[in-house]
């Protein structure tokens, strides 16, 4: 039976755990801030603050430095630091010609991060896990100098979240693969791995990072061999029922167009996917990454055949971003992967289509622009998802030992 102490007691333990889950939010997405820019930010008293940024300085989550404001009036507010190395994400990227993976601190800064290309032909769920593991584990072992929260996977493919079980990956030749619990038994962690598409953890890290911050419609679309999709809708991402929107790299564009990996004809990446730019280029269509900075070489140097080849996944690029447009009407539409490296040469023609194809009103307020997060993007957005129990209750990972707070395993 719950006494009335008792009730009051639970609901200022509830109370002091919103709070310190708003400030490590805070500072999570901010980096260093004042404690009166945290008083401000949260609407906690100065004293509330104060005992609870105590708790994280204990922990050793945050520094606090006395700052050196010039002239201000008054008491200067001290500085509260996110110490980024206490507490870490690993994040991980599956795509068709490359692996990845990061050593993400508090706070979002990369502290490691290594990307390796892969021989084609080489796209087994068993040894891609095996090349994983081989490229995270010096990372795991730099992050037990903290404590690691939690492992984020970014995968191009349809996945079912809740066990990271990846539905359909076209262009990896997967079907119902198991990925979350293969990688927990090869990483052989205790930590929770969490699986989502590529293009969700895209939109998912450049609003809360990069281009899309403060920005509550926005339109994410990786590029690579296929094609994906994150949509930001009323600042919610749009998951669909079972988590699978957002293929847009599947719609169907061209009645006369190529077989699509899915087993359709025609899917928009057929036109503007990586194939596709380096065949009509006349360049081998699995030359990868480093064949696509050859062409992007050539086209800088004025070669015709490079320039047309932009021109036309350009033009392809346009009438699907022009659906995009009408279905979505983004803000933002964001390029990402392939699309933010060749942007420079196809935003000409994909302006030029949206403006026949894409409805005036909504045309009239979207941009569209490269990712500015880079070649992290997906790895920044896969560590925000391994970072969000932490965010969500850090009160749970602040765990008394032999008389002192420390960071724990929830
Ligand atoms: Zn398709």
């Amino acid at each position: 039976m719950i006494t009335p102490r008792d009730s009051i007691g639970q609901r200022s333990e509830t109370v002091r755990r919103a709070n310190l889950a708003a400030i490590a939010t805070q500072l999570h997405l901010d980096g260093p801030l004042s404690r009166s820019e945290l008083v401000a930010r949260t609407g906690l008293t100065r004293s509330a603050i104060r005992g609870l940024i105590g708790e994280f300085v204990a922990a050793g989550l945050v520094n606090e430095e006395r700052s050196d404001s010039l002239g201000a009036p008054g008491r200067p507010s001290p500085i509260v630091t996110p110490n980024g190395m206490s507490a870490v994400a690993l994040g991980l990227e599956i795509s068709v010609d490359s692996l990845a993976a990061g050593l993400i601190g508090f706070a979002g800064e990369v502290h490691a991060a290594v990307r390796v290309e892969r021989p084609r032909g080489h796209l087994a769920a068993t040894e891609i896990v095996a090349d994983l593991v081989e490229v995270a584990t010096p990372l795991l072992r730099r992050a037990e100098a903290g404590t690691l929260m939690g492992v984020g996977v970014a995968v191009v493919g349809i996945v079912r979240r809740p066990d990271g079980l990846v539905r359909l990956a076209p262009n990896l030749g997967w079907r119902d693969v198991p990925l979350g619990e293969m990688l927990a038994q090869a990483l052989g962690i205790e930590v929770p791995i969490f699986v989502a598409n590529d293009a969700d953890l895209g939109v998912l890290a450049e609003h809360r990072r990069g281009t899309a911050r403060g920005i509550e419609d926005a339109f994410y679309l990786a590029g690579e061999v296929g094609v994906g999709g994150g949509a930001l809708v009323d600042g919610r991402p749009m998951h669909g029922a079972e988590g699978y929107a957002g293929e847009i790299g599947h719609l169907p564009v061209n009645p006369e167009g190529l077989d699509c990996a899915c087993g359709s004809r025609g899917c928009w990446e057929t036109e503007v996917g990586e194939h596709a730019l380096l065949a009509a280029a006349g360049r081998p269509r699995d030359g990868g990454p480093e064949e696509v900075g050859r062409l992007l070489d050539a086209a800088a140097a004025g070669d015709p055949v490079a320039l047309a080849a932009f021109q036309r996944v350009g033009a392809w690029l346009g009438v699907g971003i022009a659906s995009i447009v009408n279905t979505f009407n983004p803000r933002l539409v964001i390029l990402g992967g392939l699309f933010a490296r060749i942007h420079p040469h196809v935003i000409g023609p994909i302006t030029q289509r949206l403006a026949v194809r894409a409805l005036a009103a909504s045309r009239e307020l979207v941009t569209i622009v490269p990712a500015a997060l880079g070649a992290d993007t997906t790895l920044l957005g896969a560590a925000e998802l391994a970072f969000e129990p932490f965010l969500s209750d850090p009160a749970a990972w602040l765990a008394p030992r032999d008389g002192e707070v420390h960071l724990a395993s929830a």
